[in-house]
């Protein structure tokens, strides 16, 4: 015992060292201390006196913007949070964190700890830190290079949650259903409103079944790929009404009203993406289950930081621009960008696709299958009158897109990004979409300040 005491303050110490190390150097501590603390100590998080109230944050989409959220909303309030809004949602990550906020004898500074944590590492820390809430976004298609079927990945984030932990889940999401079922105190959220219409059918799709019967569930309204309103039509199963609903959402005058029995919490309005609207409501919940009063869950929402778009628009020399921040090999991501393009109903639409995943090229082996678990069909859409594919994939692209039926006349095949520039087909378009990922940021957003200038030094064409 004594040793492993021992090896714990061994490893805090050095790991917190090396935060002041790193700082000097002016680098980053998001990573590396945790990662010694952990080689040293591998039961580290275990070790580690956990702050009064653990928040952890995870699901596929919305995790980050989430926890930043939340992060804002509290420290409006004057609580002193531990966050790992800069770090990774690794065991790494959130040792690292954890390190950061200890004294010398490992007690936490602030009680309260904010924890993005990523879905499959979450067996790796919340049975150490006995989360008081854990809050589940959604369990979507991801990236099937690293993550498995969102009912698989369910089912560890319900093996890793302790019986202790309040579980904030998806009510809308049946694979979200199973966290903590029969074991926690479960508390659901779910969107009561009338249908936002950004649901397009797609190819690939999960079909989720019922927990009871194994039917396949039936939606009254399905708001984006598998999240809905949903029911079983052989057992008649349906998710418990919700405990925390989005009853209204006011576009014009900016705010939204969460519904909690008796209580009607109306805030501010900060981005209406869909994505954003769950993000809210979610937020609503855990800071309500947290104990803050309606009064300081408004008053954060109104001083938030704007949560980022992923959509950035520009008017141009008579032409309109989108910038879409389309997060490659995650097919749920990519697919509400694509439905994003087909839906918009304007003329002379054309989609300049800059996807690359040459970051993720692994010992000499590439690997493009995720090009057919999106939806590449809805370019089909007669509304597009033309593509521009770009970069060392657009090969690959160009077969998928023939597959998904674009005829091969409306699209453009350019080896480099910085090709596009010259393409004239971009200059006689009315609406164009830059579609990037977060690998191509930084190329594609100087491609757009570019083709601005050259568009206005030649008018309106
Ligand atoms: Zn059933």
């Amino acid at each position: 015992m004594k040793k492993i005491n021992l090896r714990f303050f061994l490893a805090l110490w050095l790991g917190k060292l090396s935060i002041f190390a790193l700082r000097l150097l002016k680098k980053h501590a998001s990573h590396f201390p945790g990662e010694l603390a952990l080689k040293l100590c591998p039961d580290f998080l275990q070790r580690i006196p956990r702050p009064k109230t653990v928040v952890c944050v995870t699901g596929t989409n919305g995790k980050t913007t989430t926890s930043n959220l939340l992060g804002d909303i509290l420290r409006a309030n004057g609580h002193k949070i531990t966050h790992n809004a800069y770090g990774s949602n690794t065991p790494t990550g959130i040792s690292a964190v954890l390190l950061e906020n200890a004294d010398l004898l490992g007690r936490p500074r602030n009680e309260i700890a904010l924890l993005e944590t990523d879905e499959r590492a979450s067996i790796h820390v919340m049975p150490y830190l006995k989360p008081d809430i854990l809050l589940v976004n959604n369990m979507l298609r991801d990236t099937f290079k690293r993550n498995a079927h969102p009912g698989f990945i369910a089912w560890i984030v319900g093996k890793a949650t302790p019986p202790e932990t309040t579980v904030i889940y998806n009510g809308d999401d049946p694979e979200c259903r199973s966290i903590g079922e029969g074991t926690n105190h479960r508390l659901s959220f779910s969107l009561r409103i009338p249908d936002t219409g950004n649901y397009r059918p797609g190819t690939f799709e999960e079909r989720p079944t019922c927990p009871h019967c194994g039917h396949e569930l039936q939606y009254t309204l399905r708001r984006y790929s598998h999240i809905g309103l949903h029911h079983c039509p052989a057992c008649g199963w349906e998710p418990a009404a919700p405990d925390y609903a989005l009853t209204e959402l006011d576009r014009e005058a900016r705010t939204f009203t969460v519904t909690h029995g008796e209580k009607e919490i109306t805030c501010h309005l900060i981005n209406d993406s869909l994505a954003n609207i769950y993000n809210f409501t979610a937020a609503v919940a855990v800071l309500d289950a947290m104990g803050l009063s309606e009064a300081e869950i408004q008053k954060g929402f109104r001083e938030a930081r704007i949560v980022a778009s992923r959509v950035k628009e520009y008017d141009v020399a008579g032409r309109h621009i989108a910038m879409l921040l389309t997060k490659g090999q995650s097919p749920v991501a990519c697919n509400n960008m694509f439905s994003y393009v087909a839906k918009q109903e304007v003329p002379g639409k054309l989609v300049v696709l800059m996807l690359e995943d040459q970051h993720d090229v692994q010992n000499d082996v590439e690997n493009t299958c995720w090009f057919y678990d999106c939806d590449y069909e809805l370019f089909s859409d007669p509304s597009i009158e033309h593509l521009i594919i770009a970069g060392q994939r657009s090969q690959d692209q160009l077969l998928r897109l023939m597959i998904a039926g674009v005829p091969e006349e409306k699209i453009t095949v350019l080896d480099t990004i910085d090709a596009v520039f010259d393409a004239e087909v971009l200059y006689r378009a009315k609406n164009i979409y830059f579609l990037y990922d977060v690998f191509t940021d930084g190329v594609a957003e100087k491609l757009r300040r570019r083709v601005a200038e050259k568009m206005q030094e030649g008018g309106a064409n």
